[in-house]
């Protein structure tokens, strides 16, 4: 709704109790999504109901386990660049009830454990869908315990036997896993579960969209509101069709009986391992909520959870590092000096091959609001100025006894505007690349001659 169909059903009394002046100031922040519409307390019930339903976002967001979740959906853009997405998709493991359940214990800790760090923030995995494939409730019972006994992460609960699945919630319900999947056939008994034990609930029809949007309509009437659709779109060309297809019908057309998050098997369908890995960064891009895989191995994991990180990060809040001066390897009052902007991935690279060279040092981090090292120089905010002020805000002086400063390459330019900032400062260029620090300190520093006077050995 625009500002003005949304003060059409606003009072128009300027009362202020919204805290903004005028019943239209209220209307346009509204509709930019910067003020919720229960701030006015004026509101009758009819335009309540109006303006709500309105606001609601296009894609249900959908949440998954107890204490730790998979949160999924309330998406409002096609493309990230339009906005933001939000809530990233989580990334599954499935393990089957045919499999021994020593084994299943292992992988269920191994994979609940196994966590990466990249520029600063850890990254994992977010649950287990665990499969009836035996058709046996007793296999199926004990896989969900196995692996209940030994996660704390959300569980997808998958078997189209109503009894079975019944079973199973009997001993995990608590906890709000996924069940998968109400179809054509079950769907009564499926949403009757859902009710009763409080979960979201898969609906799956693969027969084609029109199919599945009946259905879910039939599991709304039912009162089932925390769906995850599955289309059963196999391989990549229909993937990306369908999903494509589910997300503009959902966010275009606000076709409320598809907006919501959808489930998808690159484990299935797909030849070999690296398959598999690639139609899941296909479906991270556009435009799964939760993605199932089969295998699980770090060097598969890890470049699936860096394209999530990327593609969810918002591109309009950079992440940063606190500016400040950090040190590295516990450097001596001797050790260089390098100075750097404070954009996470600039700072964790540079850091880290600080770190992997063996070399102590500091590393001065200035604040350019997040922005890497020649953004940040383009936009005037890593300049001679910016240096000389941060060195003097974190006290440089006080931990080092010479004055040099080692500047980013690509920052070469500035080297003769810092020496007039910093008269009685050496300021020397640096490697271009983060990954060739380590090789610039051997060949430069332990050559160079470290000014007088000394102020002492730290
Ligand atoms: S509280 Fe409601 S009626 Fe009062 S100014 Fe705000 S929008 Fe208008």
């Amino acid at each position: 709704m625009t500002g003005i169909e949304i003060y059409k059903h606003l009072p128009k009394t300027n009362c202020k109790k919204c805290g903004f002046p005028t019943c239209l100031a209220f209307a346009m922040k509204v509709a930019q999504k910067q003020a919720d519409i229960s701030l006015c307390p004026e509101l009758s019930e009819e335009s309540k109901q109006i303006l709500e339903a309105a606001s609601r976002p296009p894609i249900r967001l959908v949440s998954i386990g107890g204490n730790k979740r998979i949160e999924v959906g309330n998406e409002v853009v096609l493309f990230r660049h339009e906005k933001t997405f939000y809530h990233q998709p989580g990334l599954v493991i499935r393990i089957k009830d045919t499999e021994p359940l020593e084994d299943v214990t292992s992988l269920v800790k191994e994979i609940t454990d196994y966590s990466v760090e990249r520029v600063g923030l850890k990254l994992s995995l977010d649950g287990f869908a665990l499969a009836n494939e035996s058709k046996e409730a007793e296999s199926f019972a004990n896989l969900v315990e196995a692996a209940n006994s030994n996660t704390d992460l959300p569980l997808i609960l998958m078997s189209t036997e109503p009894a079975i699945m019944k079973l199973a919630l009997g001993k995990v319900g608590q906890n709000k896993p996924l069940i998968y999947a109400a179809n054509r056939d079950n769907w009564q008994e499926m949403a009757q579960l859902a009710l009763d034990y409080q979960c979201p609930l898969t609906i799956f029809e693969p027969r084609g969209l029109s199919q599945l949007a009946e259905l879910t309509e039939m599991v709304g009437q039912k009162g089932v509101e925390d769906v995850v659709l599955d289309p059963g779109a196999l391989g990549f060309a229909e993937s990306v069709d369908t999903l494509t297809q589910l997300r503009r019908l959902a966010i275009k057309k606000n076709y409320r009986e598809l907006g919501y998050p959808v489930i998808t098997f690159p484990c299935d369908n797909t030849a070999s391992v690296e398959e598999e890995i690639v139609l899941a960064a296909q479906h991270i891009a556009k435009y799964a909520g939760i993605i199932v895989l089969d295998h699980f191995s770090p060097s598969a994991i890890y470049p699936l959870l860096t394209l999530r990180l990327n593609i969810y990060t918002d591109p309009q809040k950079p992440i940063q590092v606190t500016s400040g001066v950090y040190p590295i390897n516990n450097p001596k009052k001797t050790s260089p000096l390098a100075v750097t902007t404070d954009f996470s991935l600039t700072y964790f690279s540079i850091a880290g091959e600080l770190q992997s060279s063996g070399s102590p040092s500091w590393l001065l981090v200035c604040d350019t609001g997040g922005l890497s090292v020649l953004t940040a120089w383009a936009a005037g905010k890593f300049n001679a100025a910016k240096i000389a002020k941060t060195i003097k805000q974190f006290d440089v002086a006080n931990n080092i006894n010479h004055q040099s400063i080692i500047i980013p390459g690509y920052v070469a330019v500035i080297k003769g505007e810092l020496e007039e900032e910093l008269p009685e400062w050496e300021v020397m260029v640096g490697p271009r690349e983060a990954m060739d620090i380590g090789r610039y300190l051997k060949q430069n520093w332990m050559a160079h001659s470290i000014p007088s006077p000394l102020k002492g050995e730290g």
